[in-house]
Order: C-alpha cells, then sequence, then structure tokens
C-alpha cells in the first residue's frame, strides 16, 4: 500500500464534533480519527456518545465524550475546556448538530424557529466563537460547518431550517473573511440527502423518497462515511488556501 498523503494527515490534531454520536456526524468523526485526528464527540445522547468513542478508540485514536446541548452556551464552552484540558489543543470543529423542523410559514410556532435557528445557526456561531481562542493558538485551526441543499433552495415547508441553513453559508464567508490572518480556514459542507436518523421519515415515503431520487443525478441517497473525504480535505493542509467555501457533497442534486 503507497504511504499516505501528509498533505491529508491530521495526526497530531484535536477535532471537535458537534452531535458527532450519529449520522453524518459519526460518519466524519470516524473520518477524521481514520486520518489521524483525536475527537471531542459532543451531543447530548450519552449512551449513543459513549458507543461512537468506542468506535473511534477502536481506530487507535483518542476519544472523549461530553454532554452537550448546543443550545446551552455553557455547556459549549464546558466542551472546549475538555478539548484542552484533555487533548491540550483545539485544530478543527466540526459544527455538525441540527435539527429538521417546520411547518407553514403563517402559524409557525415561535418555539420552532428558535430550536431550529438556535441550533443550526446560533449554536454554530456560539461554538465557532468559543473554539477561536484554541483554533488561533495550536497555528493550524480548521472550521467545518454542515450546511444543506436548503441553503441554496427554498422550500414551503421548512422555513426555519432553510433560513438557518442559508445563514450558515454566509456566517461561513464572514467567519473565513475574520480570521483568515488567525491561520484559521473556515468552509462549509452541502450534504445532498443523506440516509440518518434525520431522513428516515423522507425515506420510508415510497413517493418522497422516488422524487428525490430521480432528482438526484446519482440516483441514491448518499451514506454518512461518504461525507468524511470532503471533511479529512477541510480539516487537513491540503485546504490552507481555501477558506469560505461550500463544498456540495451530493450526487449532483444541487447542480442538475
Ligand atoms: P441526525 O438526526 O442523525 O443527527 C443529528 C445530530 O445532532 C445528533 O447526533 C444529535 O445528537 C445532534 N444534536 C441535535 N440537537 C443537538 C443539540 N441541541 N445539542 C447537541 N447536539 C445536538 O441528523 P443528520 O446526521 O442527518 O444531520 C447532521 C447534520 O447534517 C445536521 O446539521 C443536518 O441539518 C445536516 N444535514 C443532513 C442531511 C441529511 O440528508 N441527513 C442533509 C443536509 C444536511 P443528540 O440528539 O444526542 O444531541
Amino acid at each position: 500500500m503507497p504511504a499516505p498523503n501528509p498533505l491529508f494527515d491530521l495526526a497530531g490534531t484535536a477535532a471537535l464534533v458537534t452531535g458527532g454520536n450519529g449520522g453524518i456526524g459519526r460518519g466524519i468523526a470516524l473520518g477524521l480519527a481514520a486520518a489521524g485526528a483525536d475527537i471531542v464527540v459532543a451531543a447530548r445522547n450519552e449512551e449513543k456518545t459513549r458507543a461512537v468513542v468506542a468506535e473511534i478508540e477502536a481506530c487507535g485514536r483518542r476519544a472523549m465524550g461530553v454532554a452537550c446541548d448546543v443550545l446551552q452556551r455553557e455547556h459549549i464552552d464546558a466542551a472546549v475546556e475538555r478539548a484542552r484540558s484533555e487533548f491540550g489543543r483545539l485544530d478543527i470543529l466540526v459544527n455538525n448538530a441540527g435539527v429538521a423542523g417546520g411547518g407553514p410559514p403563517q402559524s409557525l410556532p415561535e418555539e420552532t424557529w428558535d430550536r431550529v435557528v438556535g441550533t443550526n445557526l446560533k449554536a454554530v456561531f456560539q461554538c465557532s466563537q468559543a473554539a477561536f481562542p484554541l483554533l488561533k493558538e495550536g497555528g493550524r485551526g480548521k472550521v467545518i460547518n454542515i450546511g444543506s441543499e436548503y441553503s441554496l433552495f427554498g422550500s414551503p415547508n421548512v422555513l426555519p431550517y432553510s433560513a438557518s441553513k442559508g445563514g450558515v453559508i454566509q456566517l461561513t464567508k464572514s467567519l473565513a473573511a475574520a480570521w483568515a490572518r488567525d491561520g484559521i480556514q473556515v468552509n462549509a459542507i452541502i450534504p445532498g440527502w443523506i440516509t440518518t436518523d434525520m431522513t428516515a421519515g423522507a425515506k420510508s415515503d415510497e413517493t418522497f423518497y422516488n422524487r428525490i431520487v430521480a432528482r438526484t443525478p446519482a440516483r441514491r441517497f448518499g451514506e454518512p462515511e461518504e461525507l468524511a473525504g470532503a471533511a479529512v480535505f477541510l480539516a487537513s493542509h491540503a485546504s490552507d488556501f481555501v477558506t469560505g467555501q461550500s463544498v456540495a457533497v451530493d450526487g449532483g442534486y444541487s447542480i442538475a
């Protein structure tokens, strides 16, 4: 087997993945670990977190689970502090935690707006803000935000979700511009339709599922591990001159 390309080598780095205990976050956490990173998994469900920590440790990497609700600023600060106290550094922040939600805009409850936009947008900002000192200190800071096709397209039924995910792209550009001279690159991944708990309902609705697959040039859903390649690229020295960008990993959904 050829030697791994050092450009993509994450040995000696530490990453914090919000929502890293399932779905896309787990796929990315395992991918970063396979490239050499130690991982902090920050999410609410401690049982799921323990399982992913064990999977990462089985790859030979250090891993740590932190009970964290990203709607609580003190939880975010505590998760970042755990990265500092246990690993002594934080090089990579993956803002992946997210929730779906919507309904007719004219009757959308304020609670839905606050929960969805709070989780998908405000927390992305707050996690980035909390991580900034360590990302800067380590000299190779990377922030990877998770957008959505709804970052690009509107939808009548998921207004807070699409508003939050559209905001993630502008947040990505603004943080990228602000922190470029601090040696921090900030980019986003735009997943297409990926098989996770979030899309289980869509996948089991045959009509809806067939519509999505027909609309996707690759003619299938993606799998969480298929996000790992883009994440490793955006976490590594291979992307040191790439910032403020959005990389679609979507089987072509956004281009056809
Ligand atoms: P899942 O529902 O499978 O996972 C969501 C993750 O987010 C869970 O690990 C959950 O952990 C965590 N999470 C949710 N709320 C919070 C919170 N308040 N604090 C901390 N963690 C939280 O969804 P996906 O894996 O599909 O979604 C991951 C990201 O990808 C989301 O941002 C989503 O919007 C985005 N995305 C997904 C697509 C798809 O097709 N699946 C397409 C485009 C974007 P816990 O409940 O333990 O806290």
